[in-house]
């Protein structure tokens, strides 16, 4: 096991209908050097990789994403899931499906934060479905960037979106590929 499985053994929930709830460590409460782990291993994962922007989603993603932005020394976008008066000017508007809130939500970007020369890493804490990432890849496509690449922090192999965005062709990384899991007996599997 990796420092990630480890941890999503020791302090991560399994809850019913297909749920793994990790408040403690990486999206409500947040530990910071392992989001550092995680930014070290994507690093690695992507070397070579011409990076200039990381973009992620509103909310739970941006933790993430602006400590394994230090490791790239490039800035973080996120796409924000309401519109508001903070958002003025033009904007690329994708529809996302909410895994977790089971409803549909608009992606928003402001049209002045990403431009065809951006080659752009996205990065999230859950892949299930793939819905949020093929929102925030409509975006990038929509201005006339590059997706350079994916990194997620916990992918749930048993659900459809990791085999649906490698088929896309995207460089997808999961630091942690959740094969299955009981919500009765508490336990995790995962990918080797
Ligand atoms: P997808 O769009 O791939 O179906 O779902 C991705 C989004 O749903 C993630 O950004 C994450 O916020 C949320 N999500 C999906 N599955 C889980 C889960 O098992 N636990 C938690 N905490 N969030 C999840």
């Amino acid at each position: 096991m990796n420092f990630l499985e480890e941890r999503i053994v020791k302090d991560g929930v399994v809850k019913e209908g297909n749920v793994l709830k990790v408040d403690r460590f990486l999206n409500h409460q947040m530990d910071i050097d392992l989001f550092n782990e995680m930014g070290k291993e994507f690093k690695r994962r992507f070397e070579g990789v011409e990076i200039n922007k990381i973009m992620t989603i509103e909310a739970s993603g941006i933790g993430i994403a602006c400590i394994v932005a230090q490791h790239f020394g490039v800035p973080v976008i996120f796409a924000k899931k309401a519109q508001s008066i903070n958002l003025d000017g033009e904007m690329y508007i994708a529809e996302v499906e909410s895994f977790t809130h089971k409803c549909k939500n608009q992606v928003i970007m402001s049209k002045k934060l990403i431009s065809p020369k951006d080659k752009v890493l996205i990065i999230d804490d859950f892949l299930a479905n793939g819905c949020a990432l093929q929102g925030l890849i409509s975006i990038i496509q929509d201005a006339g960037a590059t997706v350079a690449g994916i990194g997620i922090a916990i992918e749930k192999g048993f659900q459809p979106g990791g085999k649906i965005i490698r088929n896309l062709g995207y460089k997808l990384e999961s630091l942690a590929i959740v094969k299955s899991m009981d919500c009765e007996k508490g336990t995790i599997e995962f990918a080797s």
